[in-house]
Formats: structure tokens, sequence, C-alpha cells
């Protein structure tokens, strides 16, 4: 088929599609992709699709949508018709897929297929449309530079879609390799100043190519673009592909010290993922089409690996220090050690649950656990990695787990579907353990206590101190929120709303819950600054902090006996055990 597809209007948040696919007469249903890969959800924006019409030779057929599969349109092929036109329009909402200077080409949000086929067996040529002055980048190769229009060359629609494009008017790219598999950066922005790279950025970016190189052993892509787009009004995004990853931070990604840090590893995570989700894919995952449910109980293998490497190869690589990497992990660790809803659910029924774990609400969220297997499955897969280490005496590492599981042969992109035994397998070639039993127990079972083995046996304590943590920093900056989790046990908005509560602490036992807002702090109205300092004064005192707070239309006064100071986790170094953290984080390829 043909999908020509015109952008012109990207900034007002509405592309123009049209297709010709080949038909014959009788009846016909037209599928919108569905379930999308790296989502691992029914999340195709079908309530975007608007404008459709179906027509041949000029003539227009009636369409009807199944009243039960709602991405699927049935129509019927007159006689003689061997072309179908189909025109719609993709509007996405305000700030999802573009700003008012750049866009995300995303082809599935912009086609649609016959019912039925596999997606490998459908090719498509494609065709995209700029706005005046706009540039473009994609995994897709250029069959031709039309007048107005760019041609890709024909590829299967398993590829189109997998290989999304970024559109802008302030566009930048750089190569991150001088020879052999060519990978490169390509950047749009809201604004010129917005492109500028540090030197030492730019030089770890260039590591991180050679470190994911070291760990892996061999690569699955022809060439590799990390597709990145910085804006505060539509930027943000981070999904995977197999020759290509779109990277999307804030305007100020490149330049203000936690949005760079918190690029680092979104570059470093997306990455990991050409191996470690693309390639090799949980069998569960890899759908022949964009119909069939994706059974997900193994992404915290999929997500937990994946989170794991993307702050060991930021490391590596320079673009984090080891300090930077000592934070996330205490971070990570002390957010699940005190995430109550561990004593409910096992960590596998987070990634089962996917469907509806991405889009749940923070409200609650601490009792409900969200999509705990990204940083659940990181603190897992850092066990299993100082387990390795410990038991060959520094002689391997989970590295060796990566090359044997993800590496090979340099090869174009393909998808290698595996099962839970094949990942214990694996751990045996490695090193012989009882690694069913290990994971099953981490994984399958109702854990009271957050998986920080690899922290202890690595040579470091989990400690909590009033100094504030880089990844929580990071996160409070992202979010715009202020983070008193692990003293009062409330995460809170910058104008006193509070986001979660922790059920087994003190906000919650004095009577606050989500959705409720602080107005007042001992007397005085709401602010950041007067929070910190009740918790100071509190400190040495027995007098309650005293909180107004606003629910709905009411307003109620809540005694806090909370006398314990800012509590914030960081890694203190056990001098009684070897530092294997420090090893983890040694780079490879600068031996
Ligand atoms: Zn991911």
């Amino acid at each position: 088929m043909t999908l020509s597809v015109d952008a012109t209007d990207a900034a007002r948040n509405i592309v123009h599609s049209k297709l010709t696919i080949p038909v014959r007469p009788g009846p016909l249903t037209l599928f919108y992709p569905k379930w999308i890969p790296g989502e691992h959800s029914p999340t195709g924006p079908i309530n975007d699709l608007i404008g459709l019409k179906l027509s041949a030779a000029g003539k227009p057929i009636p369409w009807q949508r199944d009243d039960v599969e709602m991405f699927a349109f049935h129509c019927e092929i007159p006689p003689g018709v061997t072309t179908l036109d189909v025109a719609f329009d993709d509007a996405s909402q305000p700030e999802t897929t573009a700003s008012a200077k750049l866009a995300r080409i995303k082809w599935n949000r912009l086609l649609v297929y016959p019912r039925g086929m596999n997606s490998d067996a459908i090719s498509v040529k494609a065709a995209l449309k700029l706005p005046a002055g706009w540039q473009f980048a994609s995994a897709l190769s250029i069959a031709g530079d039309g007048k107005d229009e760019l041609q890709f060359k024909e590829v299967s629609l398993t590829e189109l879609v997998d290989s999304p494009a970024i559109i802008g008017g302030n566009f930048r790219k750089l190569p991150l390799t001088s020879s052999g598999i060519m990978n490169e950066i390509d950047i749009v922005a809201d604004t010129p100043q917005a492109l500028e790279l540090k030197p030492e950025t730019l030089s770890g970016l260039r590591a991180i190519v050679q470190e994911a190189h070291a760990l892996f052993g061999a690569r699955h892509y022809r060439s590799y673009k990390f597709l990145v787009t910085l804006s505060d009004h539509g930027g943000s995004e981070g999904l995977e592909h197999h020759e290509s990853s779109e990277d999307g931070v804030g305007e100020k990604g490149f330049s203000d010290e936690l949005e760079l840090l918190d690029f680092a590893e979104l570059i470093g995570h997306e990455y990991a993922h050409s191996w470690n989700g693309k390639y090799r894919r949980p069998s569960g995952l890899a759908t022949p089409d964009f119909e069939q449910p994706m059974r997900a109980e193994l992404l915290w293998v999929y997500e937990g690996l994946t989170q794991y490497l993307g702050k060991v190869l930021p490391a590596r690589s320079g673009l984090w220090r080891a300090e930077d990497f000592r934070e996330a992990m205490a971070a990570v660790a002390a957010e699940l050690e005190n995430q109550s809803g561990r004593q409910w659910r096992p960590l596998v029924d987070t990634a089962v649950d996917v469907q509806f774990g991405y889009p749940s609400p923070r409200a609650w969220m601490n009792y409900r656990r969200r999509v705990d297997y990204y940083d659940e499955g990181s603190l897992i897969w850092l066990e299993a990695d100082v387990l390795i280490r410990t038991r060959s005496n520094g002689k391997l590492s989970l590295d060796d787990f990566c090359r044997r599981f993800h590496g090979g042969q340099d090869t174009a992109p393909m998808v290698k579907p595996y099962t839970f035994d094949d990942v214990v397998n694996t751990l045996n070639e490695v090193t012989p353990y009882d690694w069913r039993s290990f994971l099953n127990a981490r994984v399958n079972a109702i854990n009271p206590h957050a998986p920080i083995g690899g922290i202890t046996n690595g040579g470091w304590k989990l400690v909590y101190t009033d100094k504030p943590n880089t990844e929580i920093r990071i996160a409070d900056h992202t979010r715009k929120s202020v983070d008193f989790s692990f003293s009062l046990g409330v995460l809170l908005k910058e104008d006193g709303s509070v986001m979660d509560v922790n059920p087994d602490l003190v906000a919650f036992k004095a009577g606050l819950a989500p959705g409720m807002k602080i107005v007042s702090v001992n007397g005085r109205a709401w602010s950041i600054d007067l929070l910190h300092e009740a918790l100071a004064s509190a400190k040495p005192n027995s007098a309650p902090i005293v909180l107004g707070v606003e629910n709905g239309s009411f307003n109620e006064t809540y005694k806090l006996d909370y006398h314990g100071g800012e509590r914030y986790p960081h890694l203190e170094r056990d001098e009684s055990k070897p530092d294997l953290l420090s090893a983890v984080i040694k780079s490879l390829s600068n031996k």
C-alpha cells in the first residue's frame, strides 16, 4: 500500500493522511493499530482518528465501525475495484506529539491496514510532506526527495511503524561514530539555543555507543539514530525502536544540570532496548500484528533489565558520575522498600497489569503500586549482577549474561523471542545457581521488603540523611513536586496539593489523603520553604506540625506528630565488603 502524510499542519496538532490499499471486491475490514510495540498496551489513539473517508475511483464507499472492536472498520468493496483510497486526519491532543516548532511522526497513528494480515507481509511506500523550512530525521531510507514531498523506500508495515520521524524548524545532526556501523543523534528543538550541546555531553554520547557495543558484543541494527525532541510543550517521549529511539525531554534537556542527568538515563534506557526488548523480546510481546493482545508478565526483564542498563551505561560512559549512579540506586531502593503496595501484590502483577499501569493515577500509588517492574526489576538485576561477580570472584558479571543473551553476530533488525526458562538457562550458563528460585522469590511472590541485596552485598548501605537525593531532585523538578515520602510519608505538588500518601506513615495517619491541598503550615500560608522549616523546628521538640488542609470546599486542621526531620536516601560505603557497585560501572571500552 502507499501512505502519503501531510504534516504541514503539525504545529496545529493535526496531520493529514492518505492511503491507497490494494483490494478485491467483497467485504473488507480495515484495522487501526491498537497494540503499540513498546507501549505493551492497547494505546493506539483511536479517538484521534477523525475525518475518515473511503473511496474508489472518486466514488465514496460507506463504512461502519465494528460495535465491539472499535479499532475495526467494515466496508464492502464494489465489483471491479482494485484500489481503495483512504483519507483521514490524526488530531493529536495538544502537547502530546507536537509543539509549535517540532513534531514526532508516528506512522501507526496515520494508517489502517487490512485486518488479519501479518504486519511483516504488508509493504508500504510512505511519503511525507513537511512544513516549510522544517527538516526531518528517521531510520527510514530515502528513495527520493521530490519537489515538496520526501519519498521513503518501500518497507514492511512492521518496519514502518518501528521507524518514526522527528521533524522541526530547529534541527541538528551529529555523528556519534566515525567508522563502521553508523550511529548518530538527530535533534529538533523549540529554539536554536536548545540545540547547543556541551562537548562533554557529545563525548559521553559517543562513549555510550562504544560501551553498549562492548557490553553486548554485537549490534542488531544496520544503523542507529537517537531522535531527540527538546520542548516543554510536546517534547516529552521515550519509545524504543530497533534502529532508532524517540528521546524526548524538556527544552533545557542539554543545559539544565538535572535535566541533563535525566536525559542521559533516557538515552541509556532507550538505546539498551535495541537489544533488550526489540531484538530479544518476551514471547508474549512478540505479536504478529497490531491487533493481537500482548502478554506482559516478563516486563521485569524487558523493562527491568533495561532500567538497570539505563543507569549502568551512562555511568560507564561518563554522562553520569559514580555518585549519580549510587544516588539513583538509593532512590529506587528506598522507594520500593517504602512501597506499601508490596504487602498485597507481587511484582509480576504490576507487569501482567500493564494495560492499566501506565495510565493509573498518582493518587494512592504507594498503596496501589504502579509500573514497579521498571525500578524493582533494576534492583533484581543489580542483585543478579553482584551475585555473579561474587560467585566468580570478579571474573564474570551480568555483562556475560548480556553477551550470551543479546549478542552473537551483528544482524539487521530481527526478533528472537524468549521465555522465563530461557532467562533462567542463560543465567545458569554464566554461573550455575538456583536462578529459578532466585527469580521466583523476587518476581512471583509477595515480598514485604525490596530486593536490595545488590546494594548490601555490593559493599554499600542504604541510609537516610537530611541531604537531598539527586534522583529525587530530578523527579521533583520534572513533575513539579516536593517529595516528603521518607519523612512525613507524603508526595506534594509545589502548590501544596497532595499527590500521594504512604498509608504506613504519619501524614496518612494524621488524616491526609491524595486530592487534599495543604493551605497552611503552623498557621502561615502554604509555601514549600515553610514546610521544610517546620520539619527542622519540630525535630528537637515535641510540638506537632499543624497543617491547614482543603478537602473540596471544606477546611480541616491536621496535627502531624513527627520529629524525625528531613529524610532522603543515600548509599554509604560498607568497608567490610568489596565495592562491587564501582566494579559494575567501570568502563568496558576504556580499559
Ligand atoms: Zn523502556
